[in-house]
Formats: C-alpha cells, sequence, structure tokens
C-alpha cells in the first residue's frame, strides 16, 4: 500500500481551513511570519510552498526576506519584534541560516508559543517530558499518516533511522508516546540491517539515497521515509530504495508525495493552535 501523504496532507488542510474560518469570523486574522535569511534555492521553494499552503487555508503570511543576508543583531532584533506583535501568531525561521548566524541562538530568540516549527528547547523539552505544547512538523507529519492509515503502534517495535533533533529525536519521542518499543539508528549503529529486520514500522530520516533497502525489512513492514535526496540526474529521491522497499513492506510513503506534504499541513496546523491560544475567550 501506498500512503499517500498528498490526500493525508488536504484532509488536515480542510481542517485547518475551518479553524480559521471560525477564528476569522471571530475577529482575528491568524498570521504567520516569514523570516528567510540568504538566497539557498531549495529554501526558497520550500519558503513558497509554505506560503502557498497558508493562503490556501486562509492563513495570512507576513514576509521577512533577506536575500542578501542579515547581521546576527539584525536577525534577534526582527525576532524580538515579531514577539512582541499581538498580529502574529507564529514564526516561522526557514533552516538552514547562512554561515556565521548561530541557528540555536535564533532559534531560542523565538518566544516558544510562536515558534510553528517546534524546535524551541522549551517545547522539545515539553515533548520530552510527556507534555508537549508545539509539536516539530515533520515527525508530527509522520505520526498524522500513519495514524490515518491505522497503522499499530501500541506495543509495536519501531525503527528510527537518524537521530536529529529536528526529526529522528522528536519523533522517536512521539513513537514512546504512542508506546511503541523504540530503537534509535544512526552511523554508529552496528548493524542496520539486524534492527530493521525486527522492525513493525521502520521510520527513515538519514538523508541518504537507498539507505534501507527490502531485504533489510520484515515482510508487511510499515515505513515512512522522510529523505529528500537530489540525484545527479535532477530526480528526487527518498532515503528508502522504493521499489525493493515496496515489494516487502505492508505499506511505503513515495517521495515526493509522502511526507513533505505533512510537514508543511503540521506548520499550518501549528500556526492555528497558536493563534487560537491567543484568541480572545480561549
Ligand atoms: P541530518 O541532520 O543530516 O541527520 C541525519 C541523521 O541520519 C543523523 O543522525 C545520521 O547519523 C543518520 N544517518 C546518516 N546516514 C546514515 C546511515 N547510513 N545509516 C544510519 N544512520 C545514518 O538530517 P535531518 O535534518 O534529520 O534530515 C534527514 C532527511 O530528511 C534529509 O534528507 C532531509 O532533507 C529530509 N527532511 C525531509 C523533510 C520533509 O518535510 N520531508 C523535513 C526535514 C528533513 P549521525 O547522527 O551518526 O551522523
Amino acid at each position: 500500500m501506498i500512503l499517500d501523504g498528498r490526500a493525508v496532507a488536504q484532509k488536515v488542510l480542510a481542517e485547518v481551513r475551518e479553524g480559521v474560518a471560525r477564528l476569522r469570523a471571530a475577529g482575528v486574522a491568524p498570521t504567520l511570519a516569514v523570516v528567510l535569511v540568504g538566497d539557498d534555492p531549495p529554501s526558497k521553494i520550500y519558503v513558497g510552498n509554505k506560503k502557498k499552503a497558508a493562503e490556501s487555508v486562509g492563513i495570512a503570511s507576513q514576509d521577512h526576506l533577506h536575500p542578501g543576508g542579515l547581521e546576527r543583531a539584525a536577525l534577534l532584533d526582527l525576532l524580538r519584534r515579531l514577539n512582541a506583535d499581538p498580529a502574529v501568531h507564529g514564526i516561522l525561521l526557514q533552516l538552514p541560516l547562512p554561515k556565521g548566524l548561530d541557528e540555536d541562538e535564533a532559534v531560542e530568540a523565538i518566544a516558544p508559543g510562536k515558534d510553528a516549527d517546534g524546535l524551541h528547547p522549551t517545547n522539545l523539552g515539553r515533548l520530552l517530558a510527556g507534555a508537549p505544547a508545539v509539536v516539530p512538523c515533520t515527525p508530527a507529519g509522520c505520526l498524522e499518516i500513519l495514524d490515518h492509515y491505522g497503522a499499530p503502534l501500541v506495543g509495536a517495535e519501531a525503527v528510527v533511522v537518524g537521530r536529529s533533533r529536528l526529526v529522528g529525536k522528536p519523533l522517536a519521542q512521539l513513537l514512546l508516546a504512542r508506546h511503541a518499543t523504540v530503537t534509535m539508528c544512526h552511523t554508529r549503529t552496528r548493524d542496520l540491517a539486524a534492527h530493521l529486520r525486527r522492525a513493525d514500522v521502520v521510520c527513515v530520516a538519514a538523508g541518504r539515497a537507498g539507505v534501507v533497502t527490502g531485504d533489510m525489512l520484515k515482510p508487511g513492514a510499515w515505513v515512512v521515509d522522510v529523505g529528500i535526496n537530489r540525484l545527479d540526474t535532477g530526480k528526487v529521491v527518498g532515503d528508502v530504495d522504493f521499489a525493493s522497499v515496496s515489494r516487502v513492506a505492508h505499506a511505503v510513503t513515495p517521495v515526493p508525495g509522502g511526507v513533505g506534504p505533512m510537514t508543511i499541513a503540521m506548520l499550518m496546523r501549528n500556526t492555528l493552535r497558536a493563534a487560537e491560544r491567543r484568541a480572545p475567550g480561549r
């Protein structure tokens, strides 16, 4: 079975659109401030897609685009102003930042309640503490797609390949909170295939094309492929070898059309929730 991220994202976006309409009827215009520093081409594409999604659900986006770069002090000042602006509900700081800017410092400068990406240490800490507030978009999208198709998680053996702060670590916490038995693998893992062959659920966020092949999987596994890799041919592929994996797995997300659209949909949901938290009467 193909896990259709575009279809599930449309369902999430439809729910967000209804929530936005309710808030607008109450006089609140949910607004996402989009901060892009530098002129990294993929970042420009991601930001364009996020703005399009916002428009499609009625979330206003406020552009703060600095293709020529920004000094550290100016970036921190911008983020402070956005934190203080009551018309701004969510802040999207597109990563990576250009060399010379400290990403940790910039992310920490965002007010946790406006942190639409859920990457502020307060939000990551709350996830670890079992009291999630804003959950990072990509891991949240992975869970949403598994839930939509009814993947059994309680007691399941789950393997997460990748331990980044952006994807692997929060995803492992989400799976753990759903009572999966979670193993995290990374570049120092001695025998990746041995772990994968036990797994009912496999989530791969390694950033390496073809790191997981069908022969490494238990037949019937659920596979979520987070990777986005552009080959020399220009083709975009995930981290799993789709042809061999789809022959062995029960279900797999395609790339493109899997986790990517879910990430954007969850960003919209996070922005709506931030606006709801600040709406009068809530
Ligand atoms: P990252 O920060 O580079 O982390 C990659 C992780 O994978 C690291 O923990 C690394 O281990 C591990 N890894 C790399 N090669 C491996 C291998 N051969 N075997 C086992 N583990 C391996 O990347 P990221 O930010 O998490 O992103 C991962 C991928 O997801 C990228 O392709 C990225 O473009 C994509 N992504 C997609 C979306 C989306 O919306 N679909 C969103 C975010 C990211 P070490 O820690 O040992 O180095």
